[in-house]
């Protein structure tokens, strides 16, 4: 199987200015599709080819986890914005946030301390666990929580490469902006 990158349901520019047109065309059309070329060249002609990529992730060590996990993360995070996004979420996730957090807004304001304190490259994520209970944690790198058995509702990517055009060296604003273009409806779907 020929992974083959996903268009984006927006223009490039829809996203500004939380994360401007410049960014969206260097991280969308060259980081992530580096990863996915990557990934392609590296699981021709071996056992790998006819697995899903959650399972790719789940066994793969190396040059390989890398860039399928790197793969499979900035796919999710793109597709969690929308230039109609933002406000609050609602439902059922909305009812575990403020369980687990104590309020949308203390939910926030952790997940962008999580994103702030990773030390060098990486990603920060809201991840659900079987029961339902939600989890924020942080990685280096290539992290993702299916490694960890969860399932991943929202991640911020931290790599300078996220932000270092629009916002150089402030990556919590880089991260408070995202805020203002997460579609909540996608988010609540996938809890
Ligand atoms: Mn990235």
């Amino acid at each position: 199987m020929t992974y083959e990158q996903p268009k984006l349901p927006y223009p490039e520019d829809a996203l500004a200015p939380a994360i401007s047109a410049q960014t969206v065309a260097f991280h969308y059309g060259k980081h992530e599709k580096t990863y996915i070329d990557n990934l392609n060249r590296l699981i021709t002609g071996t056992e790998y080819e006819d697995m899903t990529l959650e399972e790719v992730i789940a066994v793969a060590k190396g040059a390989l986890y890398n860039n399928a996990a790197q793969a499979w993360n900035h796919i999710f995070y793109f597709f969690t914005f929308s230039p109609d996004g933002g406000g609050e979420p609602g439902g059922e996730l909305r009812r575990a946030i403020d369980r687990d957090f104590g309020s949308f807004d203390k939910f926030k304001e952790a997940f962008v301390e999580a994103g702030t304190g990773l030390f060098g490259s990486g990603w920060v994520w809201l991840s659900r666990d079987d029961s339902g209970k939600l989890f924020i944690t942080q990685g280096s790198n290539a992290s993702n929580p299916i490694v960890d058995g969860l399932t991943p509702l929202l991640t911020f990517d931290v790599w300078e490469h996220a932000y270092y055009l629009d916002y150089q060296n402030r990556r919590a604003d880089a991260l408070k902006a995202l805020w203002d273009i997460v579609d909540w409806d996608v988010v609540e779907s996938r809890y």
